[in-house]
């Protein structure tokens, strides 16, 4: 029998490329989704009016097939960067593309066919021969569908794994690495000489500015921002502060910005957040998981490639799997 009726955890890439996959064959999608909007790791956040990057701030695919999908989306832009290091000496250009305006958009879009339940924590699965039901943080069984696909980070579905052993003991066996970000709106140009910087430093591993001047018809009641900045911290500094308040965590960060820009900055605008599984270490080895008895599986960027491309493949594996079983 086709699964008809199929629910996705998260909506995130992995999680949006699959039900965009399944609703174009034809197949009824629910999205559940913890969190307010789509886009999980690629989530945006706003600094008084104006959305921005919280995530990860942009793709470089490695495959060809990801390379041309990403190309034939309609709101995605190619850009040449021009980095420099964080003394300001320039580094050799990369090519990004990234989602217009900000990166969460895809995502939104990709789910537009399925019915999407955000803000609801899935905290379990029971799987019988009528398909498998759905348990919310409150312990209420809240649906039931013919199937069930997990795409959170790995830590997030052990527990949602429990119908099949091996999927909890393959999904524990995975390491995660936290990362903190700050985002900062600046009243003024931090006379940065290029809008990516990186490179070795005790604290950061990259500053990305996603907007020189104020976006045009924003009404807010805080001043324009001139520029907004993506500060990302390095994997051990990270580590380090994991359990640091995110107010030390700005200050520290924006230290360490203004030292590298030698400007007292100017700050209109602030976000942190710690990414507490910002990315997978030691990804698995198959493509996703799929168990033809419980009718549960997994995919995500913890298998086989890591970070966005490697959720995107495997979403796309899955929905082979899963489509090919029509055929
Ligand atoms: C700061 C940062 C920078 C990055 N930079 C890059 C980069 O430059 N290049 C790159 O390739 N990758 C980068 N990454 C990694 C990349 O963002 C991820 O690999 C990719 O977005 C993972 O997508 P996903 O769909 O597998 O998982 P996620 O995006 O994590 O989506 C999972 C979703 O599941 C939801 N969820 C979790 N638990 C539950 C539950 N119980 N019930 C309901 N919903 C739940 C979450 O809220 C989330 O929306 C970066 C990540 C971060 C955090």
């Amino acid at each position: 029998m086709p699964l008809k009726n199929i629910a996705i955890i998260g909506a995130g890439l992995a999680g949006a490329t699959l039900a965009n996959r399944l609703t174009q064959a034809g197949r009824d999608v629910t999205i559940y989704e913890k969190s307010r909007g789509t886009g999980g790791r690629l989530a945006s956040c706003r600094l008084g009016d104006t959305p921005t990057n919280l995530g990860a701030p942009w793709f470089q695919p490695e495959s060809k097939a990801f390379h041309d999908w990403l190309l034939n989306q309609p709101d995605i832009q190619e850009r040449v960067l021009e980095p420099q290091d964080f003394n300001g000496s320039p580094l050799a250009p990369v090519t990004v593309l990234s989602v217009d305006p900000y990166q969460s958009c895809m995502t939104r879009r990709l789910t537009e066919g399925a019915i999407l339940n955000t803000g609801v924590r899935i905290s379990a699965l029971h799987s019988s021969e009528n398909g498998v039901t759905l348990e919310d943080a409150n312990g209420r069984k809240i649906a039931r569908h013919d199937a069930v696909v997990v795409t959170t980070p790995a830590p997030q579905a052990l527990p949602l794994l429990a119908p099949v052993d091996d999927f909890v003991r393959l999904a524990a066996s995975v390491d995660t690495l936290p990362t903190w970000v700050t985002v900062v709106g600046l009243e003024q140009g931090c006379g940065a000489g290029s809008s990516y910087l990186c490179g070795q430093h005790p604290v950061l591993s990259r500053a990305i500015c996603h907007q020189r001047t104020p976006l045009p018809g924003t009404h807010s009641n805080t001043k324009p921002f001139q520029e907004i900045w993506q500060l990302e911290a390095n994997a051990d500094w990270s580590l380090d502060h994991e359990d640091s308040p995110s107010r030390e965590v700005a200050v520290k960060m924006l230290e360490s910005f203004s030292r590298i820009t030698q400007q007292t900055l100017k700050i209109t605008g602030l976000r942190s957040h710690r990414w507490l599984y910002a990315r997978h270490e030691s990804p698995l080895t198959d493509d996703y998981l799929w168990s033809d008895k419980q009718y549960v599986g997994a995919c995500g960027d913890w298998f086989r490639h890591d970070g966005s491309e490697g959720a995107w493949l495997s979403a796309n594996a899955l929905a082979d799997k899963l489509l090919q079983e029509d055929a």
